[in-house]
């Protein structure tokens, strides 16, 4: 077959709703039933092979502790070893492979996501990370069908990339993939970008190593098992489940690694980086580091804010998800003027929000993803309580009876520096600063220095100059910046996500800019007639 062809232009998939009544809702909850009443059980899988090597890791649902989903084999070292083995020889072939070859693969899975095995993903997340019908919607299907149409057609805008030619030359760009293989470290958040990490270096013609969140693995499985049915070749991506420590041990001392892409904590991704600076002479090349990481974003309002729209903005930005969300709000800046209506209005909403079981769709919250998370949000909030400086104005309970219940918060500091003004914590807890109306600049400086991440923020002004200086003022205070929304909610081809700071690399998953990452180009230069004696014109006598 010739011919030189066009990748279909995306769209965002549109968002279904789950209204009573919908055919998506009924589809939804009958796959609820089938995927909450079998027990999977998990392999690594290496060149198409399941293995199981009987040492196994219970899956519970974090709003059920007591409800095992799967069972996890973890890979041991000869697994392990395996899985770098294969992903290495498969590149050779799958990096020769057309582009639209490969494109289709990814193009196959959007269409099977968006249709056939949609709701098999959204129950797979609803009731492996606790996450509501909407809040699975819009990661487990809208945003990974997304990552996957969009990705293609981005790819299809690097290999276009070509450099100009002079009369007698032929220049080309070979975009290469990178020689050796990618390690894809997945976070347990989203399920969008456990499927996104592996799948955007595949694509640019990599083999991946892909090692999932331990309490993502149920949906991150289902997506494993949709692209060998979109036609995968078997070892360009190995799916690795197993202690991280151990897996990275082994990937990172080899000499083969080409790049490593990661979404998690900032302290997890410095110490990958500490181990590949500490191992660099190994390596064949510079493997690729990309990470996103941790946040501590801010809402900031002006006294000129709207304050129903601030409101909203702030009771979805920080609760949706539990506040798991590397977006979600957790540190809000409020002028002394509206905060009494600010804060009733707030109160109100918590107050108002159900929180439970997330098969009830009536519920607005699920539980936190594991025990120590729990723990980890249970001790800050018992400090906070004792604290003489913070105080409780909504929420602060916590419940682990049945599941890892952890209520919607709202805390009020003293001290701008108050270390849940800093710190990520990651769960449904909003520290409040309030400022005097006329200290707008200088709480601008106190946004934009009071943690070490950047990665979203969101301000809500009515004056125009406002907003002017605000943008100036946090230019490099947050990555994805918002203007009187929330921030959260970043969606594929128009909001390219990722910060800077401790946030990460801000590589911009879902776009041209992260796949430009996994290619390492080669500049052809082809003579069409050469040059056949070695002297220049200017060496002939006059
Ligand atoms: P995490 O860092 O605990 O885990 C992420 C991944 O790293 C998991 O697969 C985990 O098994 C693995 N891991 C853990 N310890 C490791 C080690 N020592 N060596 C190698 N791998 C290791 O993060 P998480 O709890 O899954 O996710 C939440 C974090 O992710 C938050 O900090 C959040 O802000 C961040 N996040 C950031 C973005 C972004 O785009 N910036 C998006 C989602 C999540």
């Amino acid at each position: 077959m010739s011919g030189i062809w066009n990748i279909p232009i995306p769209r965002n998939e549109p968002v279904l709703t789950y209204a009573p009544g919908s055919p998506e809702r009924a589809a939804l909850k009958a796959a609820l039933g089938t995927v909450g009443s079998r027990q999977a059980d998990i392999p690594a899988v290496i060149a198409g092979r399941e293995v199981r090597t009987g040492a196994t890791h219970d899956v519970v649902s974090p709003h059920c502790h007591g409800r095992v989903l799967a069972k996890t084999n973890q890979a041991d070292r000869q697994t392990i070893e395996a899985a770098v083995n294969t992903a290495v020889k498969a590149q050779k072939e799958w990096g020769r492979w057309r582009f639209e070859d490969r494109a289709a693969v990814f193009l196959r899975a959007a269409e099977l996501l968006a249709t056939t095995h949609r709701q098999l993903l959204n129950a797979a997340t609803m009731l492996g990370q606790s996450k509501t019908a909407f809040q699975a919607e819009i990661d487990s299907a809208c945003e990974l069908i997304d990552f996957l149409r969009f990705n293609v057609h981005y790819a299809e805008r690097i290999y276009r990339e070509q450099p100009d030619s002079s009369p007698g030359v032929w220049n080309r760009m070979d975009h290469r993939p990178l020689e050796g293989f990618v390690y894809a470290i997945t976070p347990f958040n989203f399920t969008a970008i456990g499927g996104n990490l592996p799948t955007a270096p595949a694509l640019m013609g990599n083999a991946v190593v892909w090692k999932p969140a331990a309490s993502a693995m149920l949906s991150n499985w289902y997506f494993y098992k949709l692209l060998e049915e979109a036609g995968l070749p078997a070892g360009v991506i190995n799916f690795l489940p197993g202690n991280a420590v151990e897996v990275s041990e082994t990937l990172l001392a080899d000499p083969r690694l080409a790049g490593i892409h990661f979404t998690g904590s900032t302290a997890v991704f410095q110490s990958l980086w500490k181990t590949v600076a500490a191992n660099l002479e190994r390596y064949a090349g510079y493997p690729r580091i990309v990470g996103e990481t941790g946040g501590k974003d801010f809402i900031l309002a002006h006294a000129s804010a709207d304050v129903d729209a601030l409101a909203v903005g702030i009771v979805r930005g920080a609760y949706e998800y539990q506040g798991q969300k590397c977006s979600a709000a957790s540190r809000t800046y409020i002028p002394d003027t509206l905060w009494p209506a600010v804060r009733d209005r707030v109160v109100g909403m918590i107050e108002d929000i159900r929180m439970g079981d997330v098969a009830d769709f009536r519920n607005f919250m699920g539980a936190v993803i594991d025990r120590p998370a729990f723990t980890r949000l249970r001790d800050h909030l018992e400090a906070a309580k004792r604290d003489p400086g913070v105080t409780v104005l909504a929420g602060g309970g916590t419940d682990d009876s049945i599941g890892f219940f952890v209520q919607p918060t709202l805390l009020q500091v003293d001290n701008p520096g108050y270390r849940l003004m800093c710190e990520e914590i990651f769960g449904p807890v909003l520290t409040a600063y309030v400022y005097p109306e006329g200290r707008w600049k200088e709480t601008l400086t106190l946004v934009d220095q009071t943690s070490p991440y950047a990665l979203t923020g969101a301000v809500f002004a009515r004056d125009r100059r406002a907003i002017t200086e605000a943008d100036q003022a946090l230019r490099h205070a947050a990555g994805n910046y918002y203007i009187n929304d929330k921030p959260t909610g970043a969606v594929v081809g128009q909001q390219p996500f990722g910060g800077a700071r401790a946030s990460g690399t801000n590589d911009k998953a879902g776009s041209i800019l992260n796949l430009l990452r996994w290619v390492s180009p080669r500049s052809i230069k082809e003579t069409l007639n050469p040059p056949k004696d070695y002297r220049y014109p200017y060496m002939q006598a006059e």
